[in-house]
């Protein structure tokens, strides 16, 4: 149940015209691959590739990015509805949706009469049935308690397999990210001895990806100002064993330039707050175009910081997992407007598509979209600064 206005579904429609409504309909799914990224710091892509085969996890290779593997998402499944059921927030509610166990914190009411050990059905707070499992707290103990595994799930509309329980996500040899969110780095194409920032870095997908590319060599320094956000991304760092490759602050990014003036950067990433309408899969969403404006205009501030803090002949990267040329191709070309010194350079790869046809440059630029390239919805451009 996607709750778009009018002018939000006018600028979808000039994204992706009459294909608007296969865009649309795709959201609800998760695609038929489910990535994750090898910390090659640890181990090679092959080796996670046998062990996770080895305790019968189907897991394949991606095709083009070396340290990129994936999990063949098996769905979807009908789920019967059961008499007692548990009622969930949206975002428990999609974990279930993908087959994950169910957690008390997840659950907003439940039927009175639910005991441990019963069948229930988990429907989401908008009425789709995402799963089915067996209760493991009974209503009471849920609503009071209000934490541990409240249902052991055993049927989802979607399934992969439990990557977070495994052994090698808790040994740090993996991490869950996409495939176009790979990208961002790879296009960054950081270099040891390079100081990299990357400007809105919680919870780390990048920083991450970024220490592993330059094997630790180069010197990455990482904002944000999120403190929650922060925490989780040291403790992420901690598990892949990159704490001492990083240096992680809290700031405000559109003021790195007056914060931070001293730094010369070679290389800095901006993956800015979005409407992230290319995420999936979504069981609802409410967001209006008012809502794509303002992100608009956020991530054009730390653009602005961004290239001050970059030096003379240093590249940029920007990305965002949503797909409105407003917040897209619309803001790099307003920017490249007003700041001169910086030109987009063309992104080499055969994966995703070109910038969308009415924009200046849409040939540097690449989308994805998950009607066709079945991915999230995700949009990366490469700027150098000439001066
Ligand atoms: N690059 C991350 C995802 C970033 S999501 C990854 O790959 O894992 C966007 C981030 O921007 C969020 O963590 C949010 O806390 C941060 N953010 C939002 N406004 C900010 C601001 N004014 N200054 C710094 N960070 C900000």
């Amino acid at each position: 149940m996607l709750l778009y206005d009018e002018a939000l579904r006018n600028a979808l429609a000039k994204v992706f015209g009459e294909d608007l409504d296969l865009f649309l309909r795709s959201l609800a799914e998760p695609g038929q691959r489910y990535y994750v990224r090898v910390n090659t710091l640890r181990i090679s892509p092959e080796d996670v590739v046998d062990g996770l085969r080895f305790r019968g996890i189907e897991a394949y290779l991606d095709e083009e990015l070396e340290e990129a593997i994936y999990i063949p998402v098996k769905g979807p499944y009908k789920v019967r509805l059961q008499d007692k059921v548990v009622i969930t927030n949206k975002y428990a509610a999609e974990s279930v949706y993908m087959g994950s166990n169910l957690y008390a914190p997840g659950i907003v009411s439940c039927s009175e009469g639910v005991k441990r050990g019963d069948v229930v059905t988990v429907v989401a707070e908008n009425g789709v049935v995402v799963g089915e499992g067996v209760a493991m707290l009974s209503c009471g103990e849920i609503m009071k308690q209000r934490k541990g595994l409240a249902v052991e799930v055993y049927a989802s509309v979607y399934k992969v397999p439990p990557i977070r329980d495994s052994l090698e996500y808790r040994e740090g040899l993996i991490y869950p990210q996409s495939l176009p969110a790979m990208y961002v780095s790879r296009v960054l194409d950081p270099q040891p001895k390079e100081l990299i920032v990357d400007v809105c870095a919680a919870p780390g997908g990048k920083t991450g990806h970024i220490i592993e590319l330059t094997r630790g060599r180069a010197l990455v320094v990482s904002f944000d100002h999120s403190r929650k956000r922060i925490d989780s991304m040291l403790s992420e760092l901690d598990r892949l064993g990159h704490t001492p490759f990083v240096e992680v602050w809290r700031a405000d990014s559109r003021y790195l330039h007056i914060d931070f003036s001293w730094i010369e950067a070679d290389r800095v990433v901006v993956d800015p707050p979005c409407t992230a309408l290319g995420v999936r899969p979504k069981l609802f969403d409410r967001k209006t175009y008012v809502d794509v404006l303002n992100a608009a205009n956020y991530q054009l501030q730390f653009l602005r910081s961004a290239t001050k803090i970059l030096k003379k002949g240093g590249t940029l990267v920007y990305s965002t997992c949503t797909v409105t040329a407003e917040e897209n191709e619309e803001v790099i070309e307003q920017f490249i407007e007003e700041e001169r010194c910086v030109e987009p350079v063309p992104i080499e790869t055969t994966r995703g598509s070109r910038g969308i046809r009415s924009a200046k440059h849409s040939y540097a630029y690449l989308r994805f979209h998950p009607h066709e390239h079945n991915t999230v919805g995700y949009f990366i451009a490469k700027l150098v600064k000439k001066c």
